[in-house]
């Protein structure tokens, strides 16, 4: 069942039924009073359950399982390592196209017409929808009088006649470019000449239409407006002119995304390090399953997968392609459509149920269109049926962990053991690898592969600190800009080149405060201060999405003397707008890119520079490939580093670098300027002279200190409740007996920094398990003392999650 209960149910069958069903297909049965669910068949046996009495399950649902065995393995071991319930992880995996139950809401997709396709029962929900916009699956049993509706809803999905409602997607958009051609009547030369003669008086005109042919005849492919309006310096209105006169007509191409062409490239040829690290990485894998390739950044990475991809395709085997983040990759996505085409199928959260559905079968099915899978982290969770190779890019990204809701599982580990049940190769690709895998490599646990040397030869970009802090005493700093970092801006300007630059924090600034009393305006359900953004001129909280226009006088000593502190990505905008009004900037923060092709309208104007100057977040560092950035500016390196967390300073490290390798990624070498209060600190100084080696050295010793991961494993329980008493004395009660097992390796209860969210008060607990010892051991104890927890009935209402490796 789909629910967070650990117990499988048992349901009652005819013998006809008995020899039908096959483990993994569904079965629509009957839950609670009232309830419809859509189960997945587990086993098949003789034995009635005691405890309760057996119920009749509604129908079958499918002629074929829609999960294969080894799926069904992976998931076990999920649910067992992650300390999840088998039906959490069969919800996150599953469609849930594929999972309807009675809560499922249903309404009318609007493009449909062809009422004539439907049967009578169908065409009765078609009408009944016309009426009322949603109906949940329960209401349609009723319009039918029906006990189960699933299979005729989901024949109605299949006819595309309704859509589910949870998911209300954008609709595709796909890009459009502007194209221009010369009519077809002044193909023939006579005409031709006539209108060149015309054109004599019209200067410009006649420049326009002669460097459309020089273009053509240089080119050879279709012309872009943008391209003729830059190449011939005649303005739009001169070319609008020449298309009203129909001289010109101006068409479109649509650059699909998702339906994937026949492929149009060889793939590369590798140079001779990147050959020596194939065969090196080939080598690896007659010893080991799992192999970590640290390459430097632009080293060239993804060529060198294309070609492993490409022999085990050869060889008839599956491949999966795991990506920290499917919207940010769009250009992976294209790049190796070129070599591979039509047999990569992508899936991702943010497709629609039909696609996820597709590419759901046409994996079980094995089709021709499903031999290399491109996914984020859930596609882990897919049915692999001979899966030769695992590539995990950007390994040492935390996107891979999902946090909430359950299964809280890493797609990275996750991966390794998928790749173990199908006796597949692993390859964990970084050029900053997380200090977790490293270590497996120095501990030969992984095989280890590098490359260290840029396509091309180019060198890595020369990085250096600016010291704001004597600029701020110097009183030299313009807004949050050194002069440094603005002359260096400039001079790429100058070049026409562009420039990225990295502030990790969204909004105007994230805290307003009282200068005369100290207060800053609080979120009302959570406990921290609400961020500003100008933009709407609003005080947002970043948890709960509470909002309100910032108040004209402190909410606390009613003086008007509310003032911004701290910096973020919108106000890096606005200076720069004051500081390069000649430059086009571009902001990639989540605030611009939301909907499903938010991120992609960005970086193609970047690609295409219509952007000079990019300001963004994190969402930049990750492995993207721009060709014309010459700089990379780093606005405050201070406050990543002051993060509370024990990975901070390896995040800061793997951030900084992965960011300074978006410069200098063509021909000529790179910049970087990081501003800080601190030059000296170490981690910095590793990020000029890229010292991997001894951040790992520095960082693996305060993990031996202080005891953190890969030293020992950690799992958090966290306990929620609106109540804080509640919470309080169940915190305590759990904290007592996990002690008596776990002794001084239990830290906690605490209420972390931020300890209350959405009118929750939250508690959490740490444990630390020796490496040393049985760690399944360990987490039946974990269990156990979670289940004795939840039957006492005072602490029942408190929400309790346990995430093992939190981190
Ligand atoms: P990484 O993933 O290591 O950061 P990429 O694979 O993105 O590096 O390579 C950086 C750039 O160099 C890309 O534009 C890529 O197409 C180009 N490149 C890398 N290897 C080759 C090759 N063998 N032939 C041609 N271009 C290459
Ligand atoms: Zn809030």
């Amino acid at each position: 069942m789909p629910i967070p209960i650990q117990k499988l149910f048992t349901y009652k069958i005819t013998e006809a039924e008995s020899s039908y069903l096959k483990v993994g297909m569904r079965v629509a049965v009957p839950f609670g009073k009232s309830k419809i669910f859509t189960a997945l068949v587990y086993d098949i046996h003789q034995m009635a359950p005691t405890a309760y009495k057996a119920k009749e399950i509604h129908q079958i649902l499918d002629e074929l399982p829609i999960i294969t065995s080894r799926q069904l393995k992976n998931w076990q071991w999920i649910s067992d390592y992650y300390l999840c319930s088998l039906g959490e992880v069969m919800r996150a995996s599953i469609p849930s196209a594929l999972l309807l139950e009675s809560e499922t809401l249903i309404s009318l997709n609007e493009k449909f017409e062809n009422a004539k396709i439907l049967d009578n029962d169908e065409f009765l929900i078609f009408e009944a929808l016309q009426h009322k916009s949603v109906f949940n699956v329960s209401e349609i049993s009723k319009i039918l009088d029906k006990k189960n509706a699933l299979p005729l809803i989901n024949s109605l999905l299949e006819k595309d006649v309704i859509v589910l409602h949870e998911e209300i997607f954008e609709q595709y958009k796909p890009k459009l470019i502007k194209f221009i051609r010369l009519q077809e009547k002044y193909k023939n030369d006579k005409e031709l000449h006539s209108l060149l003669d015309v054109l004599n008086r019209a200067k410009k005109q006649r420049e326009a239409v002669l460097t459309y042919f020089t273009l053509e005849s240089t080119t050879k492919k279709p012309i872009k407006v943008k391209d003729l309006k830059n190449s011939s310096n005649v303005s739009g209105g001169i070319i609008n002119v020449l298309v009203d006169k129909e001289i010109f007509e101006i068409y479109t191409i649509q650059t699909d995304r998702i339906s994937f062409d026949k492929k149009t490239k060889e793939l590369k040829k590798l140079s001779m390090e990147q050959k020596d690290a194939l065969e090196k990485i080939k080598k690896s894998f007659q010893e080991q399953d799992v192999t970590l390739f640290h390459g430097i950044t632009s080293s060239g990475k993804t060529e060198i997968y294309a070609h492993l991809i490409q022999e085990v395709i050869n060889a008839g085997k599956q491949v999966l392609y795991l990506l920290p983040e499917i919207a940010l990759t769009t250009q992976i996505i294209t790049r190796l459509q070129q070599f591979f085409g039509d047999k990569i199928s992508v899936f991702h959260s943010k497709y629609s149920i039909n696609e996820r559905v597709e590419v759901w079968y046409n994996l079980l099915h094995q089709e021709n269109k499903a031999q290399i899978i491109l996914g984020a982290r859930s596609s882990v969770l897919l049915p692999y049926s001979n899966l030769g190779l695992i590539i995990v890019d950007e390994e040492h990204e935390t996107s891979f962990k999902q946090f909430d809701p359950s299964p809280r599982y890493h797609a990275r580990d996750t991966a390794i053991v998928l790749a173990k049940q199908h006796q597949a190769k692993i390859l964990l690709g970084s050029a900053t690898p997380s200090v977790e895998s490293f270590y497996n490599a120095k501990n030969r646990k992984y095989g280890y592969v590098t490359l260290d040397r840029r396509f091309g030869d180019i060198l890595l970009p020369k990085i250096e600190l600016v010291d704001i802090k004597e600029e701020h005493r110097k009183k030299k700093m313009n807004g949050h800009f050194s002069e440094r970092l603005i002359s260096l801006i400039q001079d790429a300007l100058n070049e026409k080149e562009q420039v990225i630059l990295f502030q990790n924090r969204r909004g105007y600034s994230p805290i307003v405060e009282c200068t005369s009393c100290g207060v800053s305006p609080q979120c009302p359900n959570c406990d921290v201060s609400l961020t500003f953004h100008k933009f709407r001129n609003e005080l947002r909280c970043h948890y709960c999405g509470f909002h309100r226009t910032l108040p004209k006088t402190c909410p606390a000593c009613e003086n008007p003397s509310l003032d911004t502190k701290g910096f973020g990505t919108e106000q890096i905008e606005m200076e720069l707008y004051d500081l390069f009004p000649e430059a086009k900037i571009g902001r990639m923060d989540l605030d611009t890119t939301r909907g499903k092709y938010g991120y992609q309208k960005i970086i193609s104007a970047f690609q295409d520079q219509e952007i000079d100057i990019l300001v963004g977040t994190q969402m930049l560092t990750k492995g993207l490939d721009f060709k014309n950035v010459i700089l990379v500016g780093v606005l405050n390196a201070d406050n990543m580093l002051n993060f509370p967390d024990f990975r901070a300073y390896e995040r800061s490290y793997q951030l900084m670098v992965q960011v300074s390798g978006r410069a200098g990624r063509n021909k000529k070498r790179g910049k970087v300027a990081i501003q800080t209060f601190n030059p000296f600190h170490q981690i910095l100084q590793q990020v000029t002279t890229n010292d991997y080696n001894n951040m790992f050295k520095d960082q693996l010793n305060e993990r031996h200190q202080f005891l953190y991961p890969p030293i020992v494993r950690l799992v958090k329980i966290t306990l929620k409740h609106k109540d804080f008493q509640k919470v309080k004395t169940g915190a305590d009660w759990l904290g007592t007996s996990l002690k008596n097992n776990f002794h001084n390796c239990v830290l906690g209860p605490t209420s972390p920094a931020i300890s209350r969210i959405r009118n929750q008060f939250i508690k959490t607990l740490l444990i630390k398990l020796p490496n040393d010892k049985p760690i399944k051991q360990s987490k039946d104890m974990i269990q156990k003392i979670k289940n004795s927890f939840q039957s006492i009935s005072h602490f029942r209402s408190i929400r309790l999650n346990i995430d093992v490796d939190n981190y």
